[in-house]
């Protein structure tokens, strides 16, 4: 058991192994480094922190008090270097003050960074996207009654963004390049009706690909906004929007640069397996920045996994198991939830089919509230639904269990889903 464990980044990742270590008894020395300090959540940056239905300290995991209480000793700095010098020596974290801090076990979990929009323009300070509490505060200083908004991105963040924005009566504008962007998460039948949602709701969506923006002087004569997208629509033709905010939400990219500088094993995010071992023995890692990778080392498919909060969670405390050389308890499918313009939606396991399996989807009166994917026996692999947890978690033991599924009851909407436990 390492007498020192060192943790880089205080999102939902590092804060659960933290505290899972000191939940399993880990009485050594415990160091969570943390640039922005106190450990916040993230989901409700997109949601009630934008609406301005919750405060920062709500976002906050724990009161500072338990950082003390813990013997937690955090560090306001940013880890700026990984030093490696081989597989004995003691790993070392450089912060960007110089200090130099080591541990017998390091573990990595930066996070992700928003991707950044490769067009002209897309790449300007005024081009805003949403990562950080400081991300979601500007943003939400800018949603106001008659304000022009163009949100480019139809995921979970870029809808529950235009969503927040029309709750604040702004004029939104949602570019997407998809009709259906959530397809690989939800499944078709349920990403359509979610996404049509938007324009139920006042969004202008606009279907295309942004190829440039143009920022102008807001004094300016000859401008009409501050900021113009060009997009080219999927009919061909062009269109342009003026707008008063940008915000970008066109994915993440797992923050893998400390990990790649210390020579760990990185492609498409640092390596681990199932218990966040990366191919150093002192360095762990864990959350949106890892990917998992197969027995031989190589990276598993697919190739940009869904990062959700939920299995960066389990990913934290799996790493702390680990780390005291428990068994690690593992999360199963991953499940993950969003919100937007008032619906609920929850998804757990694959809704990509396997070769030969099918999606079935479950209607009441004409609409889709749930989609079930199975694979070619007709075991369920995953599962989606709107305003209904209650099935997606019995769907979640259905497809942790690899149970089949008669099809029939599963499109039934009188057939509770946890019905079909019982086989
Ligand atoms: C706006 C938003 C809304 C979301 N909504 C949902 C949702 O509804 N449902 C869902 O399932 N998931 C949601 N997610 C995804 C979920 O929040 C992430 O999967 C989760 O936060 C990943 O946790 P993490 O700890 O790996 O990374 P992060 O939460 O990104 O935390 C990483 C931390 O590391 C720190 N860090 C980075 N580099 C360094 C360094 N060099 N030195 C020290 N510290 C460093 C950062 O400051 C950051 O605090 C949302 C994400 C965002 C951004």
């Amino acid at each position: 058991m390492p007498a020192s464990v060192l943790v880089v980044g205080g999102g939902v990742a590092g804060f659960a192994a933290v505290r899972e270590l000191r939940r399993r008894g880990y009485a050594g020395e415990l160091t969570l480094v943390e640039p922005q300090g106190q450990p916040y959540d993230r989901p409700p940056l997109s949601k009630e922190f934008l609406t301005g239905e919750t405060d920062a300290h709500r976002l906050l995991f724990a009161p500072p008090a338990w950082f003390a209480e813990h013997r937690v000793r955090l560090v306001a700095r940013r880890a700026e270097r990984l030093e490696l010098d081989d597989a004995a020596a003691r790993p070392r974290v450089v912060l960007d003050d110089g200090a130099v801090l080591t541990a017998d076990a390091v573990v990595l979990s930066p996070g992700g960074r928003p991707r950044p929009l490769a067009v002209p323009g897309g790449d300007h300070a005024d081009v805003a996207v949403l990562r950080t509490r400081a991300d979601a505060e500007r943003i939400a200083a800018r949603l106001h009654l008659g304000a022009r908004v163009t949100v480019i991105g139809g995921g979970f963040t870029g809808a529950e963004v235009a969503s927040a924005a029309r709750a604040a009566l702004a004029e939104v504008t949602l570019v997407s390049a998809s009709a259906a962007p959530a397809l690989t998460a939800v499944g078709p039948a349920l990403a359509e009706r979610l996404h049509a949602m938007h324009a139920a709701h006042g969004v202008d969506v606009v279907e295309g690909a942004v190829t440039r923006i143009d920022h102008h002087d807001a004094d300016a004569p000859e401008a009409d906004a501050p900021h113009r997208v060009h997009v080219a629509l999927v009919d061909g033709t062009e269109a342009s929007v003026a707008a008063d905010l940008v915000v970008a939400a066109v994915g993440i990219v797992p923050d893998t640069a400390l990990a790649e500088a210390a020579g760990l094993a990185v492609d498409g995010g640092i390596l681990v397996d199932e218990a966040g071992r990366t191919s150093h023995p002192a360095v762990f890692a864990a959350g949106d920045a890892v990917r998992r990778r197969t027995a031989e080392g190589a990276a598993a498919a697919p190739a940009d996994p869904a990062r959700h909060w939920e299995p960066a969670m389990h990913g934290g405390a799996d790493v702390a198991a680990a780390l005291l050389g428990e068994e690690v308890p593992g999360c199963g499918a991953p499940w993950f939830w969003s919100d937007r313009h008032g619906v609920h939606v929850e998804g757990v396991g694959s809704m990509i089919p396997a070769p030969g399996g099918r999606i079935v989807d479950r209607s009441v009166r004409g609409t889709v509230v749930a989609s079930f994917a199975l694979d070619a026996e007709g075991r369920m692999t995953g599962a989606a639904a709107v305003d209904d947890p209650t099935a997606v978690r019995a769907a979640r033991r259905i497809v942790d269990r690899g149970l089949l599924v008669d099809p029939e009851r599963l499109a039934d909407p009188d057939v509770p889903v946890r019905a079909l436990l019982r086989g």
